[in-house]
């Protein structure tokens, strides 16, 4: 495999924040108060713990409510993408609440309005125009609801297992539709499909699609020209090795894009029966995900991945010299204070 700059700044994981705008619960609020106050020049952010006293936290980046898909897409997720069409895997994910803007920034299609097309279609764009007709680009696009893996592309594939190559350690999900993707059009036709396969799965199995994580995965094959590889190679290596040495010529990368599940704590003690089952899938999932995060942050040589599906999903994608991006997605309302102030700290372990 190729060597690559040894960038501790790009192990870490990057953590913005963006705030939304206030909607019609918001407005229709008598006693509406805000509860984050964000200071962008500062990254910074303070929140509101009562009426006398709040508390301030960094970030890698702030968003105000103000900022437009285009801004957050080139901070947050166009990094990641440029590494991944380096060769690198890499992972984006958006974390909070139910209804403070994780789909929009993740997976809105902005059919009327281009302007608001989400941090998918502007990474498929990206890589789109960046790879050639010798490339190869295939997307799967999955749900993860209670452990279970179901196609998005092919909504009859349920219960699809996990496969990691004991080799490589490459992760992939095999059983699910693998679709070739040659244009943007094409793409967002099968964005669209996997959102009117999302909401059917979710109304027939009764729930919430926010309590189901969708996952986007980007296979990328590139066909490297021998003479560039032959210049990265002697430029690490003793020209006097090159004979007999195997160069590669596909360089295969993978970009997740992660609409997780609503981080809100599930009140298990009102809950009984399916409802508390999906509760304490949805806990494990997320809480297994912060260990990760945090292993990562801390640079601990171990990421605890095996906890659950969704981590295992992200083994390869995150770590070692792939680049994770988070985006934590938060309300202005001091009436959800107690949920903001939970995906802050979330956020915050991770830096
Ligand atoms: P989530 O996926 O976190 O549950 P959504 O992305 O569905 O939340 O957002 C909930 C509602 O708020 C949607 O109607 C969405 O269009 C709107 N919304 C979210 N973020 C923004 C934003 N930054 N600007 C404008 N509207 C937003
Ligand atoms: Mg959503």
């Amino acid at each position: 495999s190729l060597a690559h700059d040894h960038d501790p700044e790009s192990e870490r994981v990057r953590v913005a924040v963006r705030l939304r705008p206030r909607n019609s619960e918001d407005l229709s609020d008598a006693d509406y108060t805000d509860c984050v106050e964000l200071q962008p020049e500062l990254k910074r952010l303070k929140l509101k713990k009562n009426n006398w006293s709040s508390e301030a936290y960094r970030f890698d980046e702030v968003f105000t409510e103000s900022a437009s898909q285009k801004r957050v897409y080139e901070v947050v997720a166009k990094p990641v993408v440029e590494s991944v069409l380096d060769g690198y895997n890499g992972t984006v994910m958006a974390y909070g609440q139910t209804g403070t803007g994780k789909t929009y920034t993740l997976g809105r299609l902005g059919k009327d309005d281009v302007s608001e097309r989400g941090m998918m279609v502007r990474a498929l764009e990206d890589i789109l125009v960046s790879t050639s007709a010798s490339d190869s680009v295939e997307i799967s696009y999955v749900q993860l609801y209670m452990e279970s893996i179901q196609d998005l592309l092919a909504p009859e594939k349920i219960n699809i297992p996990i496969v990691e190559d004991a080799k490589t350690g490459e992760v992939s999900v095999p059983g699910a539709a693998i679709v070739k993707i040659r244009n943007l059009d094409q793409f967002l036709h099968f964005l669209q499909l996997g959102e009117v396969n999302r909401h059917a799965a979710n109304t027939k199995m009764n729930t919430e699609s926010s309590r189901s994580h969708a996952i986007l995965m980007v296979y990328i094959r590139r066909s490297v020209r021998e003479k560039e590889e032959k210049d990265i190679y002697l430029k690490e290596n003793n020209p006097a090795d090159i004979n007999g040495h195997h160069l590669p010529t596909i360089r295969k990368s993978k970009l997740l894009l992660v609409d997780l599940a609503g981080s809100e704590r599930i009140d298990k003690s009102g809950s009984e029966g399916h409802l508390l089952e999906e509760a304490k899938f949805i806990n494990l999932s997320l809480t297994s995900l912060g260990k990760c995060i945090n292993a990562l942050a801390e640079n601990s040589p171990h990421i605890p991945t095996r906890d659950s599906k969704l981590t295992r999903l992200l083994r390869d994608s995150f770590g070692g010299s792939a680049r994770t991006s988070l985006i934590i997605t938060i309300g202005p309302s001091y009436r959800h204070h107690q949920e903001t102030a939970t995906t802050v700290m979330f956020g915050q372990r991770a830096m």
